[in-house]
């Protein structure tokens, strides 16, 4: 708590701190000890987690990143909170994003910018950001985000932590403030992919306020890993391994595709170059998708329900008022993007055509994963960038999801891990390795 409240100023991946419940939690568990044992705790028994501000926590603040849930406390934690909370977790405090996951930089937050710990002058990603930034300062010890369109992945890529994007399904969206539902999904990230591993078995399973969660059973996933001192004489247990060729090609910054040639150049040798012609179509599917469904999610915030009031005269004036205030400018845009694409006039030619591609990339990674385990490509296409670079630039920063959005329409899990550094900041900036398999391959990814 210390060390969070010492670099909590100037990393700011927080929205809100709960130190004093942490304190207390921390004793009761004490006494707990004293009086039951060790063992009667659970395996996660006064392990620090942070928790992205989209995921409800109970008489905390919930805010989504968003004004128009200034002061929302809901009454319940959502699933995946729960289950860290009975395995003896803290939740230290909920971490900041991009309203409500839309943004790639933690800085479409209504209420602060996070900074990147490797190098304060650049963005951690987004739209877990905070998730991503408290974990590689080391503020606790790991810490859930979502992952609707690479939000996960890339600020694990970012800030240099492991990062780790289930199965649509695994996790139990209950209590997840909805994005865009075909796609949204709870990630964890930790230091290391042993942290990864055992808070997804945790958090992991059917749930029945979610009926998309899927029942098939949970593995215990840290118990999966391959020892490193066991690689040399099994390398990766003769796993089938391709890497994305449309992923290392133009666009890429040279740094990021050297650190990834080097990471898997002894993987090279078990597998080989894989093509996926449709990969670049992901891109402006996702876009359409993802803001089609937004705008028709988002249509819960009407100023009634949840969060901060406003006065009004009459009906309409509560909802323009409420809106116009409490939502920010990149929300705003979606909606009506996704407004858009949905009217009559327009289906056919956005939404539809999207949903043709979303099937074009689902069987397009379906094909390639019948012949490999695990496909591989960088997590983003550059290192971190600079706060404000791409702010006035939406489709710069949209750009940047083009290695992570494909694996939210196909479904599939994905791990990140750092493999490498670039030149940058006081210390180099790190550069992160996706590792993509089959729909409930989380415990292959994981060995990896
Ligand atoms: N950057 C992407 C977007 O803005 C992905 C966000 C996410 O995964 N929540 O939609």
């Amino acid at each position: 708590l210390s060390r969070l409240r010492r670099t909590e100023p100037s990393v700011r991946s927080f929205i809100h701190v709960a130190d004093s419940d942490a304190v207390r939690e921390a004793e009761e568990l004490d006494r707990r000890i004293a009086s039951e044992g060790k063992d009667a705790l659970g395996p996660l028994a006064g392990v620090l987690v942070g928790v992205k501000d989209n995921l409800c926590t109970a008489n905390m603040p919930s805010t989504g990143g968003s004004r128009i849930l200034e002061g929302y406390r809901p009454a319940y934690d959502a699933t995946a909170v729960r289950r860290l909370r009975e395995a003896g977790a803290i939740v230290v405090g909920k971490t900041n994003l991009d309203e409500f996951g839309m943004g790639s930089t933690t800085e479409g937050s209504a209420f602060q910018v996070t900074t990147n710990p490797w190098d304060e002058s650049r963005v951690p990603g987004g739209s877990s950001g905070g998730s991503a930034s408290a974990v590689s300062a080391r503020q606790c010890v790991v810490s859930l985000g979502s992952d609707t369109g690479g939000s996960v992945r890339q600020p694990a890529s970012f800030c240099g932590v492991v990062g780790l994007k289930p199965t649509y399904g695994r996790v139990s969206r209950f209590g997840l403030m909805a994005y865009a539902s075909s796609l949204d999904v709870v990630g964890c990230f930790g230091s290391s992919v042993f942290d990864t591993a055992t808070i997804l078995s945790v958090v992991a399973g059917h749930d029945k306020m979610d009926s998309t969660s899927s029942s098939q059973n949970v593995p215990d996933y840290a118990s999966e890993l391959v020892p490193l001192d066991s690689l040399e004489s099994k390398p990766l247990n003769g796993l089938r391994i391709g890497i994305i060729q449309e992923t290392l090609g133009e666009g890429v910054d040279s740094g990021v595709a050297s650190s990834i040639k080097a990471a898997t150049s002894h993987l090279e040798q078990l597998g080989s170059v894989v093509s996926l012609p449709s990969f670049s179509l992901g891109l402006p599917a996702y876009y359409i998708l993802a803001s089609s469904e937004a705008s028709s999610n988002l249509s819960r915030y009407d100023g009634i329900r949840y969060g901060r009031q406003v006065s009004a005269d009459d009906l309409s004036e509560l909802y323009g008022e409420s809106r116009a205030n409490g939502l920010g400018h990149e929300v705003k845009m979606r909606i009506l993007m996704g407004t858009y694409a949905l009217s009559a006039g327009y289906y056919d030619a956005y939404y539809k055509r999207a949903q043709q591609v979303r099937t074009l990339v689902q069987e397009s990674f379906e094909d390639a994963l019948k012949r490999f385990d695990i496909l591989v490509s960088p997590a983003a296409p550059s290192a971190a960038y600079k706060i404000g670079e791409k702010i006035n630039d939406p489709l710069a920063m949209y750009a940047g999801d083009i290695m992570t959005v494909n694996v939210n329409l196909a479904g599939l899990p994905a791990l990140v891990v750092p493999c490498g550094f670039v030149e940058g900041g006081p210390a180099g900036l790190p550069v992160g390795l996706q590792m993509i398999g089959s729909p409930f391959s989380e415990e292959i990814a994981v060995c990896v």
